[in-house]
């Protein structure tokens, strides 16, 4: 076995159907008194249930969390946070939330409890992203992690299958690449394997059945494994090319992911043989790069780049802004093989 350092981060999780009951004692547990509550517009109705079920407990709602965290709205929920007194936030929603809640304890030291309504799994890392003039920095910090997380299958029910499948397969990602990180380690390939499987076993009958809470439950288990993978170990080609596509070009997060996952595993499968035969294993086929592929498409992903708003025009810059940004990856970053697998990321191709 090769030396390894692993790094337990220190969150509280209370997992199980029914458990959002529980959440006026974790803010007692926290030693907190009042919580605002953190949500997106669209998911305002599920912040108020939060604030009735926190009843004195409730300082108030800011339902203004948005996609990349803008610097302005997180100073302006910290100032609402500040003025109604709050000494905790509950965060209710995907990683958008969540990364508004992240972005408060940022700055307030306000602990946070996270409550999971996707897949992402941002609750479970010091990972932050603000945009701020239009550019988005992102950096690690422990102040950040979510003090607890919740992670309550009922609450991810009413997630559109569409946006299941794909958060599910952005979470697969997380995992996928912590198979072959160079900093990973035993306990992560565990949590990794075991995740993947979870979710693999999950989406099919998300996408049959939508309120299927066994299913519902599985893959908020593999989300959570996932996402303590993420927060753990250093992350590889796929997140970077990710990183590009979404930041450069605006693309929806959780269908890049989607879309680019098999490309990036069949780049690196040569130099990486015993992390794809665990992604192999897990998803119960051959090929990791082919078994992702089917899975996303098989329940209806989207699999090709050209289908959310990508220009093949833009692929060379894509290209060329990926190799300009060089980081640990089992394969070595070669030009006309990024370009190609971004050609086949684009065209939406099985992998050979
Ligand atoms: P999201 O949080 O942007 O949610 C997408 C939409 O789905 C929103 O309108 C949201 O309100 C809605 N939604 C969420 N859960 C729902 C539910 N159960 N029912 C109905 N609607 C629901 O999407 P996401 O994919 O979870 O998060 C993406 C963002 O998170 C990106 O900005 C990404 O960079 C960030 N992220 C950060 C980390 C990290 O470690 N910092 C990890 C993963 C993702």
């Amino acid at each position: 076995m090769n030396n390894f350092v692993y790094i337990g981060r220190p969150a509280r999780v209370v997992f199980g159907a029914g458990t959002l009951q529980q959440l006026p004692s974790e803010v007692d547990q926290l030693g907190a008194r009042k919580a605002l509550v953190l949500s997106t517009p669209e998911q305002r109705a599920s912040a108020e249930q939060v604030a009735a079920l926190l009843g004195p407990r409730a300082a108030g709602i800011f339902d203004r969390a948005v996609m990349h965290v803008p610097i302005e709205t997180a100073r302006e929920a910290r100032e609402v946070a500040r003025k109604l007194g709050a000494d905790c936030a509950v965060a209710i929603g995907g990683g958008s939330t969540t990364g508004l809640g992240k972005a408060i304890a940022l700055e307030s030291a306000l602990p946070i409890i996270a409550i999971p309504t996707t897949y992402a799994g941002s609750e479970m890392t010091t990972i932050y992203g603000i945009t701020e003039g239009g550019l988005k920095k992102t950096g690690r910090d422990d102040k950040v992690l979510p003090r607890t997380v919740i992670y309550d299958p009922e609450l991810s029910a009413g997630l559109p299958v569409g946006l299941s499948i794909t958060s599910g397969m952005n979470a697969i990602a997380h995992a996928a690449e912590g198979l072959y990180s160079v900093t990973t380690n035993p306990i992560i390939e565990i949590m990794a394997e075991q995740g993947i499987a979870a979710l693999g076993r999950a989406l099919p009958r998300i996408k049959a059945q939508a309120s299927d809470m066994e299913a519902r439950s599985d893959a908020l288990y593999g989300a959570w494994l996932c996402g303590t993978v993420l927060a753990s170990v250093d992350m590889a080609l796929h997140h970077k090319l990710c990183h590009t596509l979404g930041g450069t070009w605006n693309l929806p997060h959780a269908e890049t992911h989607t879309i680019v996952l098999p490309h990036a595993l069949a780049y690196n499968a040569p130099a990486a043989p015993e992390a794809m035969r665990k992604i192999a294993r897990a998803l119960e086929g051959k090929s990791a790069a082919r078994a992702v592929f089917d899975l996303a498409k098989d329940n209806g992903a989207p699999v090709a780049l050209r289908d959310i708003g990508m220009k093949e025009a833009d692929l060379d810059r894509a290209c060329e802004i990926a190799m300009s940004n060089q980081y640990p990856n089992p394969r070595p970053l070669e030009k006309a093989a990024i370009r190609q697998l971004l050609q086949d990321a684009y065209e939406g191709r099985r992998p050979a």
